[in-house]
């Protein structure tokens, strides 16, 4: 290594190619593992530990429990069985004692291994006729260098085809002694010892290769730490931006038009309601764009409360816009308006993709003229060529099927508009915290008085005569109910197939006696529309259809749903569709036919059966499929966590979110001379997820 005149962060930049043990063979594949510079390989971090700390001598093992044992490979058996399996048997030598290691029908493991070879077996063990085996163990070649792991928390990197764990651990190992000791560190002195964390310089050799579970905890505190904290100071300069620079107008409730808009709703407004309102109504106030999200259980109610907002910006004479993700739901939301406005003298008008190019030319216009009061729409309502004349507030709803930065697309020319955002999937609190960390948060905790509960049934096929029994039943007393198919594919084509077919056999055999109508993705608006009118005046008694009325379709006499093949919808999904039958005075009853074939589907129906509280499901949920998934912070377009777990973490995250913020009160712009560092490493990762622009 050339150091004679390089500053560290130039050495730290050294392609990989130049790394120990690492060479022209594997240059490809490490930039296929997206490492391209030496600090990209200290900062790989393992995404696992293989914990040998109960490694044995083949002669100590005890049966059942997860122990190691490393040997070398003495013979290597693959048969066929006679009922046309596979068997594998590798046999391992440790000094004098044998264990043979079985694979039924994995014949691929076979090229894993060759004679002579130094393994590691990871397994419970089993003593059977004078030989201990191990099925299906954990299999790590050994380098031929490479010490004996016994008692070690070895690093489990990511890898690539071609690229082998133990060349990925000497490859790190060796970046970590030459490039490691070149890191700057991050945090002033005082801070590292008042927050109780490992300078980096301790910390990175320990978090490749610990040498206790404690070490390892303290390494791992220190980059969750970091990762969380950096992102909370990008969200915490985003929000005193927003705050500082931008300005809306102040819309305030005087007492004269909080009556005029409560006189429009039919209902008393529930406590939760009331207290969401309230806080929306002193956002509006100010002269601050509001920038809240409002979250709450389906059929919460959150639509008289965006309706609230809508119309105080409308009395100060301002327009107002509501975006929803489906036409079905935009439609839904103007019906709602339409009805609770009869002869209001509120101009409003429905934008959606399906709008045909003149009469949208046309209602484009009054927009831009300011003509319309209250706009409801789809996406639409966000295209390139609409115009606001005096926009004052927006409420998107449903935000998590948009993703937080799309609301920043509308155009309008004027001051900033106050944002309201609602979402029916509450959200568990590290991922508000995270990914809305720059939104207050108003939330809708109890239900409109009245409400029944749903009974909810997971049915195998054997229970079809059954339901379909009570489901007539319940028409006959006069109810409706839903019918709901997966999404077969990723081609809707399909879809449309399996939903007609389950359709047609429906209408021809068990609920040939009654009024059965289909609707899905693929129907043009208009027969959507008409499905869903016919659907709402009880016109159709059935509706059959896929996830289409996933969101918000509110018809409070439906208190059926039939949901095919469960197993392939998600937990939230689910929930939101059971939340289409419990918006009435009848109970209501969901039957599930599922055939969960994994792990993960049946703790989900499981889950699912068992409660219908919309925020313990979404906490399920997310320890389920892990904070990858819906909540998957690269579909929001902000860069993925590197290490952080936003399940288990949490408490790192309340900490590093307290400690952002008051940083951010005492030092705005991180403009301190000690704050440099941190406000580069904010600005590299985040500056242009939030644009955050020059902070200062
Ligand atoms: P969501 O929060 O799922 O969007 P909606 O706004 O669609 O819920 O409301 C669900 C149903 O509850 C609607 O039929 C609505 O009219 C009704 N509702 C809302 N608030 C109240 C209330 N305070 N009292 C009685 N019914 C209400
Ligand atoms: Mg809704």
């Amino acid at each position: 290594m050339d150091t004679t005149d390089k500053t560290p962060a130039q050495i730290l930049a050294t392609p990989v190619q130049y790394l120990k043990g690492v060479g022209p063979a594997r240059v490809d594949l490490l930039h296929r593992l997206g490492l391209h510079t030496a600090a990209d390989v200290l900062f790989c971090f393992p995404r696992d530990y293989q914990d040998l700390t109960d490694q044995r001598p083949i002669d100590r093992l005890e049966e059942g429990k997860l122990q190691t044992v490393c040997g070398v490979v003495e013979d290597i058996e693959l048969r066929g069985t006679r009922a046309g399996k596979t068997l594998l048997g590798v046999l391992v030598r440790q000094g004098g004692g044998f264990l043979r290691a079985l694979w039924f029908n994995q014949p691929f493991m076979r090229e894993k291994f060759t004679l002579g070879q130094r393994v590691m077996l990871s397994g419970k063990p089993k003593y059977e006729g004078l030989v201990w085996r191990m099925v299906h163990p954990r299999v790590e070649p050994l380098a031929e260098e490479e010490e004996d792991p016994a008692g070690r928390i070895l690093p489990v990197y990511p890898l690539t085809e071609g690229l082998h764990q133990w060349e990925m651990r000497r490859i790190a190992r060796h970046a970590i002694d030459e490039y490691g000791p070149l890191l700057e560190e991050t945090f002033p002195a005082e801070y590292l010892a008042g927050h109780d964390l490992w300078p980096i310089a301790r910390a990175l050799p320990q978090i490749h290769f610990p040498d206790a579970k404690q070490s390892l905890a303290a390494a791992r505190r220190r980059f969750v730490y970091q990762e969380l904290f950096i992102l909370q100071l990008a969200l915490a300069v985003r929000r005193r931006q927003q705050a500082d620079i931008r300005r809306a107008p102040g819309l305030a409730a005087s007492a004269k038009i909080d009556a005029r808009i409560r006189r429009l709703f039919p209902f008393e407004l529930t406590a939760g309601q009331e207290q969401a309102i309230a806080e929306i109504a002193a956002d509006m106030a100010g002269s601050k764009p509001m920038n809240r999200l409002l979250q709450g259980d389906v059929g919460s109610g959150k639509t008289v409360v965006a309706l609230y907002a809508m119309l105080l910006a409308v009395a100060h004479d301002y327009q107002a816009a509501l975006m929803a993700p489906t036409e079905v739901l935009a439609r839904q939301h103007a019906q709602t308006v339409e009805k609770l406005l009869t002869g209001s003298e509120v101009r409003r008008g429905l934008l959606t993709g399906g709008l045909p190019a003149k009469p949208r030319a046309a209602l484009l216009e009054t927009i831009a003229a300011g003509e319309l009061d209250l706009v409801i729409g789809t996406q639409a309502i966000i295209q390139e060529d609409v115009r606001f004349a005096k926009l004052g507030v927006v409420v998107i709803d449903e935000q998590h099927k948009f993703g937080v930065r799309q609301r920043a697309k509308l155009k309008y020319a004027g001051p900033d508009p106050h944002y309201l955002v609602m979402t029916a999937t509450p959200i568990p609190r590290s991922v508000t915290m995270t990914l809305f960390g720059d939104l207050d948060v108003s939330t809708l905790r109890d239900l409109p008085p009245g409400r029944q509960k749903v009974n909810t049934y997971l049915a195998g096929e054997d229970k079809r005569e059954r339901w379909w029994d009570f489901f007539r039943k319940k028409l006959r007393e006069g109810r409706q109910g839903f019918v709901v198919t997966p999404l077969v594919d990723e081609s809707e084509q399909l879809d449309v197939a399996s939903v007609q077919q389950r359709f047609e056999a429906l209408a021809n055999g068990e609920l040939e006696a009654f009024r059965v109508g289909l609707i899905h993705g693929r129907m043009p608006p208009h027969e959507k529309d008409a499905v869903m009118d016919a659907f709402r005046c009880n016109e159709r008694q059935v509706l059959v259809c896929t996830s289409v009325v996933e969101v918000g379709v509110d018809v409070p006499n439906a208190t059926l749903m039939t949901i095919e093949s469960g197993e392939r919808f998600g937990l939230a999904q689910l929930h939101q569709l059971r939340g289409r039958i419990s918006r009435g005075r009848h109970p209501g009853f969901c039957c599930v036919f599922a055939d969960p074939q994994t792990d993960a589907a049946r703790k989900r129906l499981e889950a699912f059966a068992k409660s219908t509280d919309g925020f313990k499901l979404a906490e399920q949920d997310f320890a389920l499929r892990g904070p990858g998934d819906l909540f998957g912070t690269q579909q929001h377009g902000l860069p993925p966590l590197r290490i952080a777990d936003l399940l288990r973490d949490q408490e790192l995250l309340i900490e590093a979110r307290r400690d952002a913020m008051q940083l951010i009160a005492a030092d705005h712009g991180l403009a301190r001379a000690e704050h440099a560092r941190l406000r580069r490493q904010m600005l590299t990762r985040y500056g242009r997820a939030f644009e955050l622009g020059d902070v200062g």
